[in-house]
């Protein structure tokens, strides 16, 4: 297989407009767990200013146990989950006051979002999480996301960060993933155990061999360490996402990365046709009803990627709520699959009607005009 070499790759990285950035806890404390405000400056600067650039970027922001640690009396990081979950619960509201500020000082706005991995798995869940964050990102804001500590007994993991991060890629449908670590990238053994560990720059082929590479967080207040990296460059790319790992503290780091310097461990994405990366979220989960559509709508589907609006639909079978996966058929014929925003009795009431009319006939008013997003609908015929 002819890979792009490298050069190529890391040149076309300023083309690319959606960028998620995950920056980790031992890049945002200190060993005493208080915050680290010049990287918190920094890191809103260049975000704001890759905003004016004209990226979105979202980011995903671990930290928020170690901050809360030393505002509860904590010196080591408690072992027990609700001493945990209290930390997440304090060090999350501090955590957003700095980003707040500091993002504010550069005109920006930030918003937080908590998220849990039910948040990718459930499709109704996964479906308003990229509902919410396209919508915050057309509006200019920075999205700040986390894990939903306080309150997911199940998600407080080593390492959930890197994952999560991944999974928001995928849900906002990123272009490029970017971890920062207090590492310059992935080495092919623990460089902190092994002098003799060699960089990688480049990954163009990912392969599960790389996992036995990975070694432990490198410092107590690290999580994953590099394997939960490579868990987050697996899902990556095979959903067709280029993601970089590379060292918080390099001056201007996301600037530089961005203009293409060689610069961290770079995974090229597996070249992913988009509707496979809505396959996964719409295959995988259980087909709740079918949607008959008209041969007018079936034509605006297939051949020019539009959405399924509620005029086009003729008849509806099944029992289902919004955010089930649904088949959309045109007679005998399956020619897509999808995640709908209406339940099967809102879309009796309002199939064959044209948008203008939706909220007098549902008698409330109307969330969406669509009723199978084109992201969220994909052509199988
Ligand atoms: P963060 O808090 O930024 O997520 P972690 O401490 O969890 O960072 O992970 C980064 C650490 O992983 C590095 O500092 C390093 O000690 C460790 N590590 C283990 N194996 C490797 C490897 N093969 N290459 C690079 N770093 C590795």
């Amino acid at each position: 297989m002819n890979y792009l070499n490298e050069e190529q790759v890391r040149r076309n990285i300023s083309s690319k407009k959606r960028i998620v950035i995950k920056v980790g806890t031992s890049s945002l404390t200190y060993v005493n767990g208080k915050p680290n405000l010049r990287f918190f400056n920094s890191l809103a600067c260049q975000i704001m200013d890759l905003q004016n650039r004209g990226y979105e970027v979202v980011l995903v922001s671990s930290g928020a146990i170690a901050i809360g640690m030393p505002l509860l009396g904590f010196e080591i990081k408690p072992n027990n989950l609700p001493q945990k979950q209290a930390c997440a619960a304090v060090g999350q509201g501090t955590l957003m006051h700095l980003y707040e500020r500091f993002f504010h000082e550069y005109g920006g706005k930030v918003a937080q979002l908590l998220l849990t991995k039910g948040d990718a798995l459930n499709p109704k869940r996964y479906l308003h999480a990229s509902t919410t964050l396209d919508a915050l990102l057309a509006l200019g804001a920075v999205p700040i996301v986390n894990e939903n500590d306080a309150v997911s007994a199940d998600e407080i993991k080593v390492g959930d960060n890197d994952t999560l991060s991944a999974v928001v890629a995928s849900i906002c449908d990123a272009d490029l993933l970017i971890i920062l670590s207090d590492i310059d990238g992935l080495y092919d053994k623990n460089p902190s155990l092994h002098l003799d560990a060699k960089f990688i720059s480049y990954v163009p082929e990912f392969s599960r061999a790389f996992l036995t590479m990975a070694g432990d967080a490198g410092t107590a207040r690290g999580t994953g360490g590099m394997a939960t990296k490579l868990k987050a460059a697996e899902i990556c790319v095979r959903s067709g996402i280029d993601m970089i790992i590379a060292n918080s503290h390099l001056p201007d780091v996301l600037m530089n990365l961005i203009d293409g310097e060689p610069i961290g461990t770079l995974f090229l994405a597996e070249n992913v046709h988009p509707q496979m990366k809505k396959r996964k979220i719409i295959i995988g989960s259980t087909i709740k009803g079918k949607l008959y559509i008209d041969a007018g709508c079936k034509n605006a589907i297939v051949s020019n990627g539009s959405s399924l609006l509620p005029a086009g639909i003729v008849k509806v079978e099944g029992d289902f709520q919004e955010g089930d996966s649904v088949s959309v058929f045109y007679e005998n014929e399956e020619i897509a699959r999808g995640i709908t925003y209406y339940d099967s009795q809102d879309i009796q009431l309002i199939c064959g009607c044209h948008t203008e009319k939706l909220t007098a006939v549902l008698g409330y008013e109307k969330t969406y005009d669509t009723v199978i997003h084109r992201n969220n609908l994909m052509v199988i015929k």
